[in-house]
């Protein structure tokens, strides 16, 4: 099952709900009870993903072509 992520306007608390699809906009309660919340995007599509360590792989070693001279 999905997990959205939801935060409160009312305490500001951000907090995951496990939902089906199609209650994704459905109305969800913060902990706290209240109901002012609004559904955020997607955890993997928002966020400063560029400090996540997954790095490229290559960049030397066992290339042929980009380390021969043939790419510029
Ligand atoms: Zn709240």
């Amino acid at each position: 099952m999905p997990r959205y992520e939801y935060r409160c306007r009312t305490c500001g608390d951000t907090f995951e709900l496990s939902r089906p699809m199609a209650e994704s906009s459905a109305p969800a309660s913060c902990p706290a009870g209240h109901d002012d919340t609004v559904k955020l995007l997607s955890a993997v599509a928002v966020g400063g993903s560029a400090s996540a360590g997954a790095a490229p792989a290559g960049g030397g070693g066992g290339g042929g072509c980009c380390g021969g001279g043939c790419c510029g």
